[in-house]
């Protein structure tokens, strides 16, 4: 049962197949007219559905809740610890009906809303309270069309045909060589129905006729063009493959290129929904298919149906008859692919998903791999790699299975259709109404026809493939830039005054992190934020940064709001240096001119010196050109911390940020780095978190962070002096040294 309800997670929305579960679970349950199914698996699996009368809970076989519907007056969707519930208010009480894991959020909520409507506390006010007024409304970003429930994206926008007119769009600059090619795919298909034509004419003037009065130039000549069509289709082969792996290779770049820079484009808040393995191959591996598909399988498909064309008018003007008993076959096969394109098609989508949840699985491995090597978990990791390769296994095998299923009847169709036409073709040859040379021709079309059933076979899947990694690319391409500037936003030199007004900010609706922040900061200030772990205080700076918008009120920087700066002018006005800092694979060199790639060698060597940095980089064994590995592995953490200070001294910002920037720091070099960040922060307006409250002596003010507002503002002696929150944090902090001191 529990697969069942994991393979219908994959299918929520398929109310027919939840419905068919739910009388499988529970075959008693009465027979309502549902409006919501869903499947819930904490604390283990069972289905849930509502209907008008009532609500119906099987937990277990058999088992059936029953909930009336006249004694619930609402329905909620809230998260908490990880996990997601529906709960309803029956007989004026809260009640828990269901719960799952975040994978069922949005599911969730949109039961809430669609089914609040269901119940009231009296029958006309059904559908007048709270959540019954939110309208659940998802829009396709191409045609905007208002997305029916259960639907991921718009069925017409993802047709393959609309697909491709989109992916053409993208190929402006490089269209001509597309229709090149597909001039040439006609030039290719016209020019191939010459061999069976010619075939002909040398059966039946040449090889048949037994003459001795064979016209020997006639017969040069007919081999002549035999080998002449064969150097043109060649030739045009050549052309048409250079086409289009031009215009393939143009493409895949500009699709790269386009999604990479969209990826960058996006808030952090969209950009983190994706996880970063999907997104490298996304990027990196399907752009690459796609091209693989347009300028391979495209073509050929196109190629053999051109063929099917021409031959078909071919034939009807030769012989109707002859056409009809040729192409029958062909609408029964196209009838077969069209019946079993959903079904193989979800099957290749299945393995194409869990050939992603392989990779995701051994890029979160090799990313952890420390935590791995230390935990020593290397045989549980193994096994969840292990466990999801077999299960891709078992997919493939099914798929291959299949595919002799789909093909060997079409082959046999095929088969049928041939033997047809060889009766009618030899009867007309016994009755003298055809030669030999016809039939050699009729036999050529029939293989043109027939031979390429092999590639058709494989269309289902290409299709599927194809339709699923293009509507992945439109997906993320189609995201809406939530963070984008405004169209005459403002690039200008700071101060640094910075003022906050009535903030308030959540990640998402469910919760605010953080409500009524006021504050104002004169150039130059030094501002400690400090506060209990949760607070908000990273928040806070995520949002000075503008990496996320504040839900209302405002942040304005020499008195103009964020929103109306340029990000790019803002963020290179602002320098960070946080407790973990990442340093790209390159040399040291490159690493602190990152902030400035067009620095001088004096300036990267002072910045350094400032930060402290200089000692240490001059002993590592090519100084400045030492390349330090991925993520900067080699160096230690006070080595990497004074990089990045050298970094954001580079930068020269009016605005500074340190986020922990010493918290992971031994004493002696804290004391080192806090002397390099002493040198940071002078005359730049400044905002330090840091645990560690006697980092933030220097403080020009604190401000206290609890549960999301500011509890506590003033300098180090007046919060001490106050006993409030300020004063507990710094007595526990100065207990726990005096505990660890003896
Ligand atoms: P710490 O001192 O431990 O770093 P903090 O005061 O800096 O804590 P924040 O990192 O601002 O706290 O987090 C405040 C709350 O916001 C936390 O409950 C955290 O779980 C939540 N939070 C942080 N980042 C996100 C995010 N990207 N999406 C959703 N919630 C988040």
């Amino acid at each position: 049962m529990k697969r069942k309800i994991d393979r219908l997670r994959e299918q929520r929305h398929d109310k027919k197949r939840l419905e068919k579960l739910l009388y499988e679970m529970c075959p008693t349950a009465p027979k309502y007219e549902f409006h919501a199914i869903c499947p819930f698996s904490l604390p283990r699996e069972g289905v849930i559905a509502f209907a008008r009368e009532g609500i119906l809970i099987v937990r277990e076989k058999n088992k059936l809740e029953f909930i009336d519907g006249a004694r619930v007056s609402s329905l909620k969707a809230t998260q908490e610890n990880g996990c997601v519930f529906l709960e309803c208010e029956c007989d004026g009480k809260p009640r828990n009906l269901c719960r799952s894991d975040n994978r069922d959020q949005k599911l969730y909520t949109k039961v809430m809303h669609d089914c609040s409507k269901l119940y009231g506390r009296n029958g006309d006010k059904k559908g007048e309270h709270g959540h019954a007024r939110h309208r659940y409304e998802r829009k396709c970003p191409v045609c905007g069309r208002e997305l029916k429930p259960g639907e991921e994206r718009c069925p017409k926008c993802s047709k393959p045909l609309k697909l491709v007119l989109r992916l053409l769009k993208l190929a402006k600059g490089f269209r001509i060589k597309i229709l090149i090619t597909a001039f040439m795919l006609v030039l290719i298909s016209l020019t191939s129905m010459l061999v069976p034509y010619i075939n002909r004419i040398l059966v039946d003037d040449y090889i048949k006729s037994g003459s001795d009065e064979i016209s020997y130039t006639g017969f040069a000549l007919v081999i002549l063009s035999m080998v002449g069509v064969q150097i043109l289709l060649n030739l045009l082969s050549i052309v048409r493959r250079y086409f289009s792996a031009s215009a393939g290779a143009n493409l895949q770049t500009r699709l790269a290129t386009t999604t990479f820079d969209k990826t960058l484009a996006l808030s952090v808040a969209k950009s983190s929904k994706y996880d970063s393995g999907d997104l490298y191959r996304r990027i990196n591996n399907e752009m690459s298919d796609i091209q693989w598909m347009l300028t391979e399988h495209v073509p050929t498909y196109i190629e053999h149906i051109l063929k099917l064309i021409f031959v078909g008018i071919l034939l009807f003007s030769y012989d109707y008859k002859l056409a009809l008993i040729m192409l029958v076959p062909i609408p029964v096969i196209v009838i077969i692919f069209y019946l079993i394109r959903e079904p193989t098609g979800a099957l290749w989508r299945k393995q194409r998903s869990k050939a992603n949840q392989s990779s995701s699985i051994l890029h979160d491995i090799y990313s952890g791999i420390r935590v791995v090597k230390s935990y020593g978990t290397e045989k549980r990791e193994f096994g969840r790699y292990d466990k999801s390769a077999k299960e891709l296994r078992d997919i493939q095998v099914k798929n291959e299975v299949i595919w002799p299923m789909i093909f060997l009847p079409t082959h046999f169709l095929a088969g049928i259709g041939e033997f047809f036409i060889l009766y009618f073709v030899g009867n007309r040859i016994l009755g003298g109404t055809m030669t030999l040379g016809e039939m050699a021709q009729f036999s050529a079309y029939v293989s043109m026809i027939y031979a390429p059933l092999r590639e058709f076979a494989m269309l289902p899947r290409h299709i599927t493939y194809f339709g699923m990694i293009v509507n992945k690319m439109f997906d993320l391409l189609d995201e809406e830039e939530e963070m984008k500037d405004i169209p005459d936003a403002v690039s200008a030199p700071l101060c640094g005054e910075v003022e906050i007004k009535d903030l308030s900010f959540g990640y998402d609706e469910s919760r605010e992190i953080l409500h009524d922040i006021n504050l104002t900061v004169k150039p130059g200030e030094m501002i400690g934020i400090v506060g209990r772990s949760g607070a908000g205080k990273s928040t806070l700076i995520n949002l000075l940064m503008r990496l996320y918008d504040p839900t209302s009120g405002s942040i304005s920087v020499d008195g103009r709001d964020l929103r109306e700066m340029s990000q790019e002018s803002l963020r290179s006005q602002i320098g960070v240096v946080l407790q973990e800092n990442y340093l790209f694979t390159g040399s040291v060199y490159e690493n602190i001119a990152y902030a400035k790639p067009d620095a001088s060698y004096e300036d990267v060597i002072a910045a350094s010196k400032a930060a402290g940095a200089h000692v240490f980089v001059m002993k590592l064994p090519d100084a400045y050109n030492t390349k330090i590995g991925e993520k900067g592995y080699t160096l230690s953490g006070g080595e990497r911390q004074r990089i990045a200070i050298a970094r954001a001294l580079l930068r020269d910002p009016k605005i500074l940020i340190l986020d922990e920037a010493t918290a992971s720091l031994d004493t002696e070099t804290e004391r080192r780095v806090q002397d390099a960040l002493a040198n940071l922060i002078r005359n730049r307006t400044t905002f330090a978190i840091a645990h560690r409250l006697s980092t933030l002596r220097n403080a020009t003010r604190l401000i206290v962070i609890d549960k999301g507002s500011i509890a506590e503002t003033g300098t180090h002696d007046e919060l001490m002096e106050k006993k409030g929150l300020y004063y507990s944090l710094v007595m526990a902090q100065r207990s726990m040294a005096t505990e660890q001191k003896s």
